[in-house]
């Protein structure tokens, strides 16, 4: 085995799609391309999002597919570690809401990214301070940047990275959970913890790497290295959700579609077959690339072939 270690990391909120499938295969194969090792991690703390029922089928549907891991890791089964890595990071507890922080914004900032002025910062001794200050919310723990904080990185497959987060960001939220147990702090952690080289993972989290990056120096570590893949879109150049119809694994499974099907035409849109035809996913690892795949959204247009 290399040194290299590659993770999953399935959020159970939904049903598993083509979408998340296309990005766990691109992981999967950069792992065992170069015999590393793969972790299953799955992400379980979004309550009330989580659906139940929908970590188990998603486990059985990767299986189904042709997936493997070496670890399983439950981040719902983690909450002491993350409760200790929060005592390690300069956090404070934060109680504006989304509106409060918008109402704030002394100018747009590009994107979605909220730029939250530290209203927060010093103004609670501890987090059932704040949480009484803001019942029957919950408040937030944010990381405090300091300023003039500008994070480079060169991502493997979108390139240079560079954002003044100080500037931009000011003081990200980690977790809305009292332990720290929220997706910001807990990948991060977990990354770290668990000997992560590199995160394969959708291009939408790019944003969340330069926070990420900051955690894991706070903790004094460095970060793994970071590879953001294009996500899947619909015709209509949106991300794939319900509108663009039914692209869960578990119909495709129940209509009778093979997965070998579902992997080849993966496959196809990452340039390593010409064309959609059967193929497994262990059939892949001899033919996989990173500079075959195309840096544009792939779109779904309905059909494998
Ligand atoms: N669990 C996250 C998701 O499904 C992925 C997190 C990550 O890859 O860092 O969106």
């Amino acid at each position: 085995m290399s040194s290299y270690v590659g993770r999953l990391a399935p959020s159970p909120t939904g049903a598993l799609h083509l979408g998340n499938v296309r990005t766990f295969a691109v992981a999967w194969l950069r792992a065992r391309a170069c015999g590393g090792k793969v972790i299953l991690r799955m992400e379980d703390l979004d309550h009330p999002r989580d659906k139940p029922g929908a970590a188990a089928q998603a486990l059985d549907d990767m299986r189904w597919l042709g997936f493997d891991w070496d670890e399983e890791y439950v981040q719902s089964e983690r909450r002491p570690f993350y409760r200790a890595t929060l005592a390690r990071l300069p956090a404070y507890p934060c109680i504006c809401s989304r509106r409060d922080v918008e109402s704030a914004q002394s100018a747009p900032h590009a994107g979605e990214q909220l730029f939250y002025p530290g209203t927060c910062r010093d103004r609670f001794a501890n987090w059932d301070e704040a949480a009484s200050a803001c019942a029957p919310r919950t408040p937030c723990w944010r990381f405090r940047v300091s300023p003039g904080t500008v994070i480079r990185f060169t991502d493997v497959f979108a390139g240079l990275v560079k954002q003044d987060v100080s500037a931009s960001l000011g003081d990200f939220p980690l977790a809305r959970d009292r332990d720290g147990a929220g997706y910001t702090l807990a990948a991060t952690a977990d990354d770290l913890a668990m000997g992560v080289t590199e995160v394969v993972r959708g291009d939408d989290l790019l944003p969340a790497t330069p926070p990420q990056i900051l955690i894991a120096r706070a903790l004094g570590r460095d970060p793994p290295a970071f590879c953001h893949i294009p996500l899947v879109v619909g015709p209509d150049g949106r991300r794939l959700a319900k509108r663009h119809g039914d692209t869960r694994i578990e119909s495709f499974r129940a209509a009778g579609v093979a997965p070998e099907a579902i992997i080849g035409w993966i496959a196809a849109t990452c340039g390593w077959i010409d064309k959609s035809r059967p193929i497994s996913l262990a059939g892949l690892i001899s033919r996989f690339s990173l500079e075959t795949i195309p840096h544009a959204a792939i779109v779904w247009r309905g059909s494998f072939t």
